[in-house]
């Protein structure tokens, strides 16, 4: 299917859009501009991401403001203004300094959307120490691998995570140095801390040492959808492109109530779910709970949300079950919802006009670029299924590899080629920890190639086709899951699909695709024959599933991203690899 352009005329926001002449903003645009709108540290002290998150508005008229509207599990909620972030984040960054941790030291988080992991994450950035957030659903292994090659001196937990998951693994943490623990009133012992004993005992003043834009502030472990999970570092820098993607992508304005529904332990979690909205001044909400179609509703509704950024798994929850929250919900406070973390189907975005009431926009980044690269901005016309163009600042590219340290750029539209970015953006990761082989490699020919796979239309509006190792080669074809699990998810029956390349003597792969189905649809050879049938009147047959099997879940990572090696290596009765971020099958 043809999917139409979706335009929204901008004077119809209730805010104007930040964004509204792309050419005339990307060709004036200029990194500088955007550093002299933050603060800087007094007296030329450099530039701290909490401090511009926090501090400067505390002091600079919103005090009383609400920055973190937490949402706890069980139906309360709490609010922590600008002024009180701006004390306990100090408390925080003390309680460090008296337990000797300083510029370098890795600080990881391991805890549910609590405010505790919050403040400990601003206080981290203002002890110029180096943030680590950890999925709280980790076992002991992957939170052993982390807490180890991140080098970690300081865990921040729960009793309940320290006994069931890390005390086994201290003997082999000899850098661990203290574990403070959240929910308990007194010391247990030496190693082990209560955080609110520390809290109560540090000043609520806090001086941010010099910070220079380079010094490391954050180190995320990217999701593990290709292969073991890698250590990207961030520097305090990054916080140009937080700020600015929270302009013009996000849209925030004064007074704007901002929901980022993933987890800290995520890059999205923080760059969005902490940094970008603070940066704006504005309201955060954090929900501790996990989803649940009535509560998310009840959320964007009761707490007035007007931005709200979630992710691709999410919306096809929400298709799935096939409600319809604008008809349900007031939810005359929301003006702009975007997607990340994996392709968003075409069908996911024009779901949700009729759905939410507006378009979904689609976002692309990676752990590795540190915030949003390609967006679909508030006022420009959406392509469903595209990506969009890219942010201002930024400089992409589709090109192709010639020799081993060269590429070429592919000028023409619409052809396919490996996504790249021209290296040099604030928020560019610094590193691989302790990879820095594998880091170098990523750069060849002046460019920084993203490993994923997309073509480039003739408006400068990027496709994603597909993970460079998610490619299927089939009679000659190159053939992108992406494509073939949109047109499959058109089916009516279909909810969900994964599709991968079987090897074949005669066609080199089969395109084979496993498909989850909607509610009151069984799975069947008559319905395998329809939606096989359904797929090459779309496709053709070269691109079509040539096999589909039903099955009751599709594997995910706990980023909530489709897990397409697994599912190949399953078919193929190969090892299944590093599975320590794979989801729990429920
Ligand atoms: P790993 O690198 O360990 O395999 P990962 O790539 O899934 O894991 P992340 O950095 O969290 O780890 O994810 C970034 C990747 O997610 C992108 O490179 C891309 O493949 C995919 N992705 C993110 N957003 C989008 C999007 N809007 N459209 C298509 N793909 C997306
Ligand atoms: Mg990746």
């Amino acid at each position: 299917m043809i999917w139409k352009p979706i335009q929204k005329d901008p004077e119809s926001y209730s805010k104007r859009p930040n964004l509204l002449d792309y050419a005339k903003t990307a060709a004036a645009f200029s990194w500088e501009t955007v550093r002299s709108e933050l603060d800087g540290l007094p007296g030329g002290g450099g530039l701290n991401i909490a401090h511009e998150a926090v501090d400067r508005h505390a002091d600079g008229g919103l005090w009383d403001h609400v920055a973190l509207q937490w949402l706890c599990s069980d139906g309360t909620s709490r609010a922590f203004t600008y002024g009180e972030l701006k004390k306990q984040t100090s408390r925080f960054a003390n309680v460090l300094d008296g337990l000797g941790i300083g510029k370098g030291d890795t600080v990881c988080a391991l805890a549910g959307r609590i405010p505790e992991l919050y403040i400990a994450a601003l206080g981290t950035l203002k002890n110029t120490s180096v943030f680590c957030p950890l999925f709280s659903a980790f076992g002991p292994e992957p939170i052993y691998q982390r807490l180890s090659k991140g080098d970690a001196k300081i865990l921040l937990t729960t009793h309940g995570y320290y006994r069931r998951k890390v005390e086994q693994l201290m003997d082999r943490l000899p850098l661990l140095k203290h574990v403070l623990l959240v929910d308990v009133a007194d010391h247990p012992d030496n190693g082990l801390l209560s955080l609110p004993k520390l809290m109560a005992a540090a000043s609520d003043t806090y001086v941010i040492p010099p910070t220079d834009p380079e010094d490391i502030a954050l180190l995320h472990f990217t999701s593990g959808t290709t292969g073991m999970p890698k250590g990207a570092l961030h520097a305090h820098n990054a916080v140009l492109t937080h700020y600015l993607t929270g302009r013009y992508v996000m849209d925030f304005h004064p007074d704007d109530v901002f929901w980022c529904t993933a987890d800290p332990g995520w890059v999205t979690g923080t760059s969005y779910g902490i940094i970008s909205p603070l940066l704006h001044g504005i309201t955060n909400v954090v929900d501790e709970a996990d989803f649940d179609a009535g509560r998310w509703c009840d959320i964007l509704a009761k707490r007035k949300v007007s931005v709200w950024y979630t992710a691709p798994t999410a919306i096809r929850r929400l298709m799935r079950m096939g409600i319809e929250p604008a008809r349900a919900y007031d939810l005359h406070h929301l003006r702009v919802i975007h997607s990340v973390g994996e392709p968003l189907n075409p069908e996911a975005v024009v779901w949700g006009v009729k759905a939410m009431g507006m378009p979904i926009h689609d976002n692309w980044w990676q752990t590795e670029t540190g915030g949003i690269m390609i967006a679909n901005f508030p006022a420009m016309e959406i392509r469903p299924g595209s990506m969009g163009r890219p942010l201002p600042g930024i400089e992409s590219a589709i090109v192709r590899r010639v020799a081993k340290d060269a590429v070429k750029v592919i000028e023409a539209p619409d052809v396919q080629g490996e996504l790249a970015l021209r290296p040099g953006w604030p928020s560019m990761f610094r590193g691989y920890l302790h990879d820095e082989a594998r880091y170098r490699k990523c750069f060849v020919g002046g460019w920084y190639l993203t490993g994923d796979l997309a073509k480039r239309d003739a408006d400068g509006y990027f496709w994603f086709v597909g993970r460079a190792d998610d490619i299927i080669k089939t009679a000659g074809h190159m053939v992108g899951p992406f494509e073939v699990e949109s047109t499959l998810m058109e089916h009516p029956a279909v909810a969900e699909a994964g599709v991968v390349g079987k090897p074949d003597p005669l066609m080199g792969e089969v395109v084979k695709a496993f498909v989850t189905l909607k509610p009151g649809f069984a799975p069947g050879d008559a319905l395998r024959l329809e939606i096989i049938g359904f797929a090459r009147k779309k496709l053709g047959s070269a691109v079509a599933p040539k096999e589909i099997e039903f099955t009751p879940d599709l594997p995910k990572n706990k980023a909530g991203k489709i897990m397409r090696r697994l599912l190949k290596a399953r078919e193929l009765g190969l090892p299944e690899g590093d599975l320590s971020t794979l989801e729990d099958s429920r």
